[in-house]
């Protein structure tokens, strides 16, 4: 629980958190691109400006960008064939080398037919560079949100850096491709909108999925809804949208996924008018840099290098086949965790064999992890892994703790009762055998004496038929307690049995001992017992003494000694030592 208040107040802790949840989403991702279960939207195709296509444009035109008019005869090519969409990954922004004549060329191909599409980026350039520009009315989206968790503003832009304005004119689709990169410069998510100057702006792949969705399906909403769950809702797709405004992109494969056909090998067949051996009927084509020259490289979860024209592709695929991922609210997997965590502390409480619990422990977050596996491969769900499994651990091991605080405490408590005797709490008769032992052992090796006192309380018998059985038993606590006042704290007094009792004194010769059995004697013969709330009595007791190696070299030849010096006792008068 502590656990729980800890991260939700700890920003930096969650922040970690976060960042090692994403390195697991990015494992799963790369699991299930490998299992080669996600097949790829067969109509996507992607015209490279690979290195080989750089070095050709390079070579036969003797510059970059490709002049303008070559575009023209290329769209002017493709459109023959009806493709449902050519889409630019690339900005015609005015360049020193343009000619107006090629630029007016390409704007008329965006004239002509309504399919084509082309990029914009927004940024924060200072007005120093550039003033910013005011962009024309349709290629902005009406956006209501409903949804409290999300927040725009790493979204937001002050200036933007546009295209041919006479293009920007031209056409409204023109989408914008800034991306959304984590702390760690991995790309997972990329923006639905973009805010600038108030006003939502739709990203590229989404403004071409929305093309085709209109048209294949006669859907156009006035606006876009994002409901309460974080969820843009688009006829019978949604898309989820994370905090940062961000949909979170499900990865179809490494680089290559999309069929590519290289630029050079069309503009060959353009100039030729030769026919193409691929067939764009029907087809999306997606003009993008592949080159490693023209710097349109990410990083994302399936690939160290990844052209943005592939992510654009993978967006696109996403949006036409529904299979953005959706991320499960924090509080489910919160709960996910306590209810695991829950688990867990009752297996290692409650079963004793620490294999089993372990085995137990990790079957059962392995089970969960599968779980989450499965769920983002058949659909497209992210289910949180590094906080329950957190939350897991931290239970295992401290109710690990608790639990061997608490056995030995048991085991503790169970010496004692073993070793004690209820009544007088003296040591009872086989702690007594046990020590005898012992300190026949020690006494041995140290060449060292010691001895024993038995102690037996006169005429109890009468004492219990005068008083009553619960007199006798204060009695006999009251001895205890005198005989335990009266010895070291490294004499061992116990109860030998019945009104008989023992003190092993470690050490100590035969003289010292019956010094002391001489005082006990005395004391206990002065004292004057309680019995009850309003009577009080005396009584006596006989003690025997012996010592080791004077009266035997075993435990039994001691006892024997001192039972006998205590018959002694009693034969003589009682009340005495002997
Ligand atoms: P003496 O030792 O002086 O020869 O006489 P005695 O009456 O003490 O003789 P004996 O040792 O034969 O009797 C022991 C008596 O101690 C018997 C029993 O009533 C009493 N006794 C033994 N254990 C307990 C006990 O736990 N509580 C009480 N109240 N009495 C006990
Ligand atoms: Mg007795
Ligand atoms: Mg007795």
């Amino acid at each position: 629980m502590l656990f729980v208040v800890y991260t939700a107040k700890n920003t930096n802790f969650n922040t970690f958190l976060d960042a090692v949840e994403n390195k697991t989403f990015d494992l799963r991702q790369n699991l299930i691109v490998n299992s080669d279960y996600k097949k790829p939207n067969k109509d996507i195709v992607i015209i490279a400006i690979d290195d080989a296509s750089y070095e050709y444009i390079l070579d036969k035109y003797g510059e970059w960008p490709l002049p303008r008019d070559v575009y023209a005869k290329i769209i002017d090519y493709l459109e023959a064939q009806h493709p449902k969409v050519i889409a630019f990954d690339l900005m015609f922004v005015k360049s020193i080398k343009s000619k107006t004549d090629a630029d007016q060329a390409l704007i008329n191909s965006f004239k002509k037919y309504n399919n084509i599409y082309t990029a914009m980026n927004l940024d924060n350039q200072s007005v120093e560079l550039r003033l910013p520009t005011e962009l024309p009315e349709k290629l902005s989206v009406d956006v209501t949100n409903y949804s409290q968790d999300i927040n725009f503003e790493s979204l937001t832009f002050q200036n933007c850096r546009t295209i041919l304005p006479e293009l920007l004119k031209t056409t409204p689709n023109i989408g914008m491709i800034n991306v959304s990169r984590a702390d760690d410069g991995i790309l997972r998510k990329m923006p639905i909108f973009l805010i600038y100057q108030g006003k939502y702006y739709p990203q590229l792949a989404f403004k071409v999925g929305m093309g085709i969705i209109k048209q294949e399906e006669n859907y156009n909403p006035p606006e876009f809804i994002i409901n309460k769950g974080s969820e843009l809702l688009l006829n019978n797709r949604k898309i989820y949208i994370d905090n940062d405004g961000g949909a979170i992109l499900n990865w179809y494969g490494p680089t290559g996924t999309y069929q590519q056909i290289s630029m050079f090998r069309l503009i060959k067949a353009v100039e030729k008018n030769e026919k193409f051996n691929y067939n764009f009927k029907n087809k999306i084509i997606y003009f993008g840099t592949t080159a490693s020259s023209l710097f349109d490289i990410k990083t994302v979860p399936v690939a160290k290098l990844y052209p943005g024209v592939e992510v654009q592709a993978t967006y696109l695929n996403n949006m036409l086949d529904n299979s953005f991922i959706s991320k499960i609210d924090k509080r489910i997997t919160i709960l996910l965790g306590i209810i695991l965590a829950v688990i867990t502390g009752y297996l290692v409480i409650n079963v004793n064999s620490a294999i089993i619990v372990t085995l137990s422990f990790v079957s059962m977050y392995s089970l969960y992890i599968s779980f989450t596996y499965f769920m983002m491969k058949y659909h497209n769900l992210w289910i949180g892994i590094v906080y329950p499994l957190i939350l897991g651990f931290l239970v295992f091991v401290s109710a690990f703790v608790v639990k061997y605080i608490i056995k030995s405490r048991d085991f503790e408590q169970q010496y004692l009762l073993a070793t004690t005797d209820g009544l007088t709490e003296l040591y009872n008769h086989r702690y007594f055998q046990e020590q005898m032992k012992m300190q026949v052992e020690q006494a041995k090796r140290y060449e060292a004496p010691f001895s024993l006192i038995i102690i037996d309380i006169d005429y109890f018998k009468k004492f219990n038929d005068t008083f009553g059985h619960q007199a006798g038993d204060a009695v006999l606590r009251q001895v205890a307690q005198l005989l335990k006042q009266s010895v070291r704290a490294t004499d061992i007094v116990c109860r030998y049995g019945g009104e008989e009792m023992s003190i092993i004194l470690p050490n100590t010769p035969k003289d010292m001992s019956v010094v002391t059995a001489e005082k006990i004697c005395k004391r206990v013969a002065t004292k004057r017992f309680r019995l009850n709330n309003y009577q009080e009595s005396n009584v006596t007791i006989s003690l025997g003494v012996s010592t080791f190696p004077d009266d035997g070299e075993t435990a039994a030849e001691i006892i024997e000694a001192a039972d006998k010096r205590l018959y002694q006792s009693k034969n003589n008068g009682r009340n005495q030592v002997n």
